[in-house]
Order: structure tokens, then sequence, then C-alpha cells
């Protein structure tokens, strides 16, 4: 193979024209829109090593999204990929149907230890679309069990994101992901987008929290709790720009789910696993303790597909002592507790609890302050962020916060130059979000903030 390379001299770039073809030809990418559909190469990623990966023409560039949000502790971990070989070679697969194996028992003990309050029991999925859609199967057959069929109806937020399954993504909140697609409308009401950067200009933060809260009590009230069977939330709503909400208000949304008896199901797909320095958000950033918490990405790195969803014991006691000891829980998947996942996940926790946590507690905190001396450049609107994720939100006046004028893709041309300096981003619109490996060191991270400051005064000018 080497041989044939060097007789044939096959430079990188052909390399990659060939499977930019093959994809073109091929490979359905996610989220492509008609125009596209099936004639569609997305840039190629070659390899990975720390907080970096190596692009086709052999560039390499900062990970600014750490993959998707997930690669927590970088890439090329040796741990991890020895952890996933021993786990392959020992046992790759088994039935969890009617068996089980040794990583998912000790991982979910693992797991419910670091979990607030009575959370102890833990499902694996296969990742966060999962995790959401076994949550809300599990909510309803709760419901179901305790003789309240009609308590079904799910809150949700705008700006949300939960996935790509047909209940998880009926609760997104923003349109491109349901203009074309069919969605379970019906079980769904969807709040206000809790973004204290876009509240009424006349209105302070602490008016804005009120807001929110009133706005929840009136539909609790107008729907009627008896109706209602969950509210999902991101502790910070990721994908949605990085939204951290008002103080207070998450713990004053739970304790109106507790007095009404509605599950609050808090996802922490893309918060938990450290990327806001804890294993779980909920209860250590935010002081809630939810019913149920659903997790994914971090969990493993990004190394194996695997989520999942943790349960109170309150809610399995309530079960147990039901009057239909024959109902089931019909959901579980093929790959639900995988060996392999598992596997990696333990060692991902060693990392984690081994000082990545504390590390990731004091870079994220240089990492905010740094980033926000972005604000000094006019198209900037705001950065906000806490902990390793973050999102640069670009405005056309900021006395009015207006986005609309703005060129639409201001923030793909944000990244475009980013990526010529050196980093990799994701943009979002007039947005950039960023939520690098937690292994980020402070030099790495002036680095970063360097290349953001060139980058978007690039594109500054291009806007001239
Ligand atoms: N929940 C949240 C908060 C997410 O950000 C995502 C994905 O980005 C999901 C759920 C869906 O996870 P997955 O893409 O692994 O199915």
């Amino acid at each position: 193979m080497t041989a044939l390379k060097a007789q044939t001299a096959v430079s990188p770039t052909d390399e990659a024209e060939t499977l930019a073809k093959a994809a073109e030809r091929h490979l359905i990418q996610p989220w492509p829109s008609a125009g596209e559909i099936g004639d569609e190469a997305r840039g190629l990623i070659g390899s990975g090593d720390g907080i970096y990966v190596t692009d086709a023409e052999g560039n390499r560039l900062i990970d600014g999204p750490a993959g998707m949000w997930c690669v927590n502790v970088g890439h090329r971990r040796r741990e991890l990929a020895d952890a996933l070989h021993e786990q392959a070679m020992a046992l790759s697969y088994n039935s969890p149907w009617y068996t089980m194996n040794e990583p998912s028992a000790l991982l979910a003990e693992r797991i419910a230890g670091h979990a607030p309050g009575d959370l102890n029991h833990v499902f694996f999925t296969t990742g966060g679309s999962s995790a959401v859609e076994s949550a809300l199967r599990f909510m309803q057959f709760y419901n179901n069990v305790r003789g309240r069929p009609q308590k079904k109806t799910i809150l949700s937020r705008d700006g949300a994101y939960h996935g790509s399954t047909y209940l998880s993504a009926s609760l997104n909140g923003s349109s491109r992901g349901r203009d074309w697609m069919d969605i379970a409308d019906d079980l769904v009401v969807k709040l206000s987008c809790p973004d204290p950067f876009r509240r009424p200009l006349d209105m302070s933060i602490e008016e804005f929290s009120d807001m929110l809260v009133e706005e929840f009590a009136d539909a609790v009230k107008r729907i009627g709790a008896e109706n209602i069977g969950a509210f999902v939330g991101e502790p910070v709503m990721a994908s949605g720009g990085v939204i951290v909400p008002p103080p207070n208000y998450l713990p004053r949304i739970a304790a109106i789910c507790r007095e009404n008896d509605i599950l609050y199901i808090s996802d922490e797909v893309v918060t938990a696993f450290g990327r806001m320095g804890d294993v779980f958000a909920s209860k250590d950033v935010f002081g809630i303790e939810p019913d149920i918490i659903t997790f994914a990405k971090g969990v493993t790195s990004g190394y194996f597909p695997l989520g999942g969803m943790v349960v109170s014991d309150r809610l399995f006691a309530e079960l147990r002592q039901s009057n239909h000891a024959d109902a089931m829980y019909a959901h579980g998947l093929t790959y639900s507790s995988h060996p392999i996942g598992c596997a990696v996940a333990l060692k991902n926790l060693d990392i984690l609890e081994g000082g990545l946590l504390e590390h990731a507690r004091e870079v994220g905190v240089y990492f905010m302050e740094q980033l926000k001396t972005l604000e000094e450049l006019d198209l900037v609107g705001e950065v906000r962020g806490t902990g390793l994720m973050a999102c640069i939100e670009c405005v056309a006046d900021r006395e009015s916060k207006n986005p609309l004028t703005l060129d639409t893709e201001v923030g793909r041309r944000i990244d475009q130059h980013c990526q010529e300096l050196g980093l990799l981003l994701r943009p979002l619109i007039h947005m950039c979000v960023m939520s690098p490996p937690l292994i980020i060191t402070k030099e790495q991270i002036d680095e970063m903030v360097a290349i953001l400051r060139e980058g978007i005064s690039r594109t500054m000018e291009d806007l001239r």
C-alpha cells in the first residue's frame, strides 16, 4: 500500500479530492439541504492530536469546537485507544437483553456516584438523541403506569436543541429544524428562550428572569399540571448559541416542576463530563436536582458513540409500588450498555477525575476573561459563555443589537479567516461557537484569542 503510494506519488490533496468525489457520490452527511443532497463533500480532517486537528492540506488547526462539544480529553489519547482495544479483545459485544457486562455495571456505579441527589439508575444509549428519546419515553411509561395517561405534554424552549430522533427533535427550538420536517407538535409546548442578551431592551436581567418564570407558571396553569409530563432543558443552551440563563432562573423552574409533579429532565449532553468543570453541571453549577439527566458526547470524549440517562430512586420506587408489576418499559437498543463504549468511558472518567476537572475549572475562567476582550471589536455584540463553552455573537449595531442587517454569512466568514490562521470554529449564522478540548493551556487560549481577533478584524474589513 505504502509502496504503491510512493510509486504513484499520491499527494494528500489528490487523496482528498478522491475522497471528496466518493463522498459526493455516496455519503449522506448530517443536515444536508435539498439542493446539495447527494452532491456534497465537507472539509476533510485527516488526524488529530491534543487540541489540534490536521486538514487535507496538512494544516494544523486548533479544534475550537472539540469536534462537536465532545473531544473533552483531547485527540489521540493512548489510554482511551488502549481501553478500546483491550475491551474489544476481551469482549466486543454482548446482548443487553439477556446478559450484562462488567464495564457497564462499573460505569453505571461511577456515574451514579457523580449524579446529584438520588439519581442512581443509569440506562446507556448510543448518543444524545437516543438518551433524550429514552428519557421522554420513560416519562410516558411512568405516567401510564401511574394511571395518568394524559400527563404527557412536554415543555421545551425556543433555541433548544435536543436531538434528531422523532420525539427529541420535536423539542428543538429553531425553525430551521422544523420547517421541512414532521414533528410531534401536539405533544410539545415551547416557551421563550432564556437569552439575557436578547431580552427586551428596557428590562433588567432580574425582570427578565421574573418574566420567564411567570411565563412558565402561566403555561402550567393554562395547560394544567395534570397534563404536563416533563420540562426538558439544557442548563446552558449549546447549539442555540451558548445561552447562559439568568441567575436563579433554573432553580425557580425546578421548584415549579416539583410543586406540580412535572419531571425535570436536564439535558446535559453537552454540559456533562467536564465541559463546565464538573462531571454534571445541574447541581454543582446551577443548584438543581433534576429527576432525570441525559448525557452523551463527553462521556467517551467522542472516542465511541455512547450516551445515557440517569434516573432518580424516587421514580423507580414509585414504579415498583404501582399496581402494574407486569407493565414493561418496552425500550432498549441493541447497543445499550455497549462494553467497548463503557470501557472507554471508564478510562475517560479516570482522566477527568485525575486532575482534568480542576484544570478545566481554572482555564475556563481564563478562557472567558480573554475572549471577553474581543468585545472591543465593533462587530462583536456579545461574548458569552461559562466553563469551556463560549459564543461570539455579531451585531450590525450595538445599540439595537440588530443582527438582521448583517451579511448572514458572517459566522462562516469569521470561521474561514480563522481557519486560514489555524483555528477551526463552529459558525452559526451570525455567531461563532467554541468549546475546545479541556486540556487546552493558557498559552493555547492566548493563541486562539489572537487568531479570533485577527479573523474578526479581517471579516470587518470584508464587510466595509
Ligand atoms: N442534546 C443536546 C443538548 C445536544 O447538544 C445534542 C447534540 O448536539 C443532542 C442532545 C443530540 O445528541 P446526538 O447528536 O449525540 O444524538
